[in-house]
This record gives C-alpha cells, structure tokens and sequence, in this order.
C-alpha cells in the first residue's frame, strides 16, 4: 500500500504555552504533540493575541501579509510562524481584532471569531502546507466549515479539504444578530447557510452552523457526548446533535503528563514514596496563610467561577463542612458574585478557607501537588482536566459524576477499597457535602485506604495516546471516505 501522509491544521483560539483561559489552551497545547507522526503532519493555526509571551513574539517570523474579505469589509492579515517543541505554529495577525486585553469578553466576539475562520481559509493561500484535515475547535472556530463549504468550492485548494469540529463546551456558541448574516459572515442570498445558522426568529447560532457543516463532530468525553443529545445539556443543540449521532464521538482529553509531573513538584515525590508530597502541603498552608496541619485535609477548587462549575452547591454546605477538620482553598477568577461570596466567607474563617482571586498557573501546580483532595462538583463538565491532573499528584477529586467527570474517576468503594476519588449524583449542596465528609473521613480514619486511593489514582494513565489513536483513525476515515 502506498505510504500516505495525512496533513492537519488544528485550529484553535487559545494554545499553552502561548494564551491559556482554560482547557481549551491545554489540549490544544498537548494534543497536536501526540498526533503527531510519521503518517500524520499535525501544523496549529492561531489569533496572534496580545497576551503571548513576549519571549514567542520575538521569535516568531512573518511568511505572508494579505487582505481578508469579511462581508462589505477587507481586512489586513499578517501571518507569522514559529517553530517550537517540533511543533509548527501559524499565528495570524490583526491589531483591531487581537490586540486586546483579554482574549475573550468583547461586544464584537462574533465578528473576532468570524474574522478569525475566514482568515485561516485565507492563510491556505499563503503559507506552504495544504491540509487535508482541517480540526477546529469551539465556536471561534465555527464559521470555518461554514465558508469553506458556501465560500471556497470550486478552488483545487480547498476541494477536498475534510473538516472535523471539537466541541469543548457546548454552552458558548456564538449567538449574534441575523444581520450578521450578510453583513458580517457575506452570506447574503445563500439560503443553505441561513437555513443552517439561523437561531430564535433573530439571531445566527455560529456553533449550529459548525454541527451541520462540519464532516465529523468529536467532544471531549463519552459521556458528555451521549449528555449533549438530551435535552437537558444540549443548550438546544441536542435535536441536531441526537440526528448526527452516528457522526459524533466522544473521546477523552489527556493530559501533558510531562508537565504535570509529581516528579517536577516543588518538593518531588512518587507513588512509591509520598513524603515530598507532605512538604509540599506544608509549604502550601504556608503560602496560603493557613496554619500548618498535616493531620487536617486541605480539599483545592481551580477554577473558572461561574455556575458550572458547581459553585452554588458549594456555597451550599461550606457553612456545615468548615466546622469539620479540613481546610479549603480556592484559586479562581470569574464572577464577581462567587469572589465576594468566598471573599467574606474567607474573611470569616481564616484558618479555615483561603482564596486567591487570580489566574496563577504556577500557583494551580502547587496546590495539586500539595493538597489532599480537589473539589470539582460541576453541573456539567465536557471533560475537566483539572480531576486528571489531581489525581497525578495523588490528589484525590471529589466530583459530581457528569461528563468527562464520570468517564475519568472512579468513586471509592469503601467495600472493594476500589476508587480513585469521591463521587456524588444529583446537584445538590446536601450531597457534595456528604460527598466531602466521607472522604475526610476516610483520610482521618483509615490511612491504608487513603494510601491505596491514592496509588491507584497515580497510576491511571491520563496521557494522550490513547485519545490520539481515536483522533488519527477518524482523519485517516475522512480522508479515505
Ligand atoms: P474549563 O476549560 O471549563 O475552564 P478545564 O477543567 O477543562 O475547565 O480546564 C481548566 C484548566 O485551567 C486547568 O488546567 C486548570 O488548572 C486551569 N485553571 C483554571 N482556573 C485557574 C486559575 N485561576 N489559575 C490557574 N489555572 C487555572
């Protein structure tokens, strides 16, 4: 059989180690590395946002300058590259749409994402890599099926071009006015595409548009993908999702294992021997202002603050748990509402609860490598990373079990001894309360069993080869097919 090569550009708003908001910037920063090989060339294509590191804008290196027609608009695009962990980078340019403070957040993100699809189509031109495989990933990304089919047949480049669409959150889609549609997206006329993107009686969903145009659907576990045809996740896109269902998959994020690494902690530690792991918690209480108790678990929450992440059904029951011996730490940034209410709360119990209102990467890696367990009780949650990268330093997640939450922790059976956390069903503040005193529990009462949880978490393996099969067999399907 003859040797072919598979050409993939993974598209993608944010990336480590460049910008990074949340899981989207991890995985895009780690799975082009593993599907990477001799028969798959893997290229990631990116918004050149202000908040790159200057030390990467430095070395990055301008191929091609050209102009991107968006609707009635032509707008600059300078396309530069850059080169690192053999991995070959395209980020595209443009000051009005990228140079911003923040990467997300503006009145005109649809028009920033719209620009951003139309301009990765546009770069093909440019730059000396024809995929076969475009993989885009979230709404940012979503018009770029849609062009591609509606806005670039007929072009030899573009022809056989196969497109495969990650949801990494359902819950943003891109929702903006119908005028968009000829405005903005240079729609107008095209019937397919308004029967397509279409949203309410006034409005254009940019994610619709992605899970109809798209060749193939994947998101981030298999349990979130069986939740998004129901109803009650689908955030209305369940009717499409349940109709593609033969074409959407769920596969399960990784984690940089080489990253996220007991052995790089601040004191090293393994499975075998823990007691780096101890120091790091000492070290912890230190920074965070709470008093030194080794015999008192310290539970972390790394996270967005909003809604999803179950933070209401932590304010529920921290009240009853802070009387028990644990402390608790959260690291976040988000909404205002969730930073007064853990803010007073802090300021009430001081030796209690700790709470740093930042988004502080390092930091993130010292308090799963100091802590005894990680509460993530989400009300919906595509994988979560966090509980992976937990249970690698033997920080025990105490989650609900939804999502990529179920598919990657094994709730403990007090029975078998079996576990790699601790789990609750329904959204409820009772039951992850409950949830949090069983393992405290646990961790006071019977160490053999805290001990052998803990192995058991630090030998699961969270790396992405196994993911990034399931990835090279659908491109090597849609190219064939
Ligand atoms: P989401 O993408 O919904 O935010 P994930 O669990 O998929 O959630 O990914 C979150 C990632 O962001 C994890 O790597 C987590 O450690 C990191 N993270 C979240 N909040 C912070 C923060 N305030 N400081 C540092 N890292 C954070």
């Amino acid at each position: 059989m003859a040797f072919t090569r598979t050409n993939v550009l993974f598209a993608a708003f944010e990336c480590t180690p460049f910008v990074k908001t949340g899981g989207l910037g991890d995985v895009a920063g780690s799975l082009p590395g593993a599907l990477k090989c001799s028969s798959c060339d893997v290229r990631v294509i990116l918004p050149k946002l202000r908040q790159i590191p200057r030390e990467y804008h430095d070395q990055m290196e301008l191929v091609a300058a050209f102009d991107v027609p968006l609707g009635w608009r032509t707008q600059y695009c300078g396309v530069f590259k850059l080169k690192l962990g053999g991995i070959q980078y395209y980020f595209l340019d443009n000051e009005f749409y990228f140079g911003r403070d923040n990467a997300y957040g503006y009145g005109d993100d649809c028009e920033r994402a719209a620009y951003f699809s139309k301009a990765v189509l546009e770069a093909l031109k440019h730059i000396d890599f024809a995929p076969d495989i475009i993989h885009a990933n979230d709404w940012h990304t979503a018009m770029i099926p849609v062009f591609l089919r509606e806005q670039y047949q007929g072009e030899a480049l573009y022809e056989r071009i196969k497109i495969i669409f990650t949801i990494h959150n359902l819950k943003y889609q891109g929702i903006g006015s119908d005028f968009l549609f000829g405005d903005l997206l240079g729609l107008y006329g095209c019937q397919n595409a308004w029967d397509q993107l279409r949203w309410g009686r006034d409005a254009i969903n940019f994610m619709q548009g992605a899970l109809y145009y798209s060749d193939f659907i994947t998101t981030v576990s298999p349990s979130y993908a069986d939740e998004i045809c129901t109803y009650v996740y689908g955030e209305g896109m369940d009717p499409i999702l349940a109709n593609r269902r033969e074409r959407l998959r769920g596969i399960l994020n990784g984690i940089d294992k080489d990253k996220f690494d007991p052995a790089l902690a601040p004191t090293p530690f393994s499975a075998e021997d823990m007691t780096g792991k101890a120091d790091c918690k000492t070290a912890l209480q230190v920074e965070l202002g709470l008093p030194v108790r080794a015999d008192a678990p310290l539970a972390v929450l790394i996270s967005r603050l909003t809604d999803q992440k179950g933070l209401d059904l932590l304010a529920g029951c921290i009240q009853w748990v802070l009387e028990e011996n644990i402390q608790i730490a959260i690291l976040g940034t988000g909404e205002a509402y969730y930073q007064d209410l853990f803010g007073n709360l802090a300021k009430e119990h001081p030796d209690k609860l700790a709470v740093r209102f930042t988004f502080d990467e390092p930091l993130s890696v010292r308090m799963y490598a100091g802590a005894d367990l990680l509460l993530m009780p989400s009300l919906f949650e595509p994988c979560g990373l966090n509980q992976m990268i937990a249970m690698r330093y033997g920080t025990l997640p105490v989650v609900r079990e939804t999502g990529g939450l179920k598919d990657s922790v094994i709730p403990y059976n007090k029975f078998t001894g079996e576990g790699t956390g601790f789990g609750f069903m329904h959204a409820s503040g009772q039951e992850l309360g409950d949830a949090i005193m069983k393992a405290v529990k646990v961790f006071s009462e019977n160490k053999p069993a805290w001990k052998e949880l803990q192995k058991q978490a630090m030998a699961k393996d969270f790396s992405w080869k196994a993911s990034a099969k399931e990835y090279r067999a659908i491109y090597r399907k849609l190219v064939s097919g």
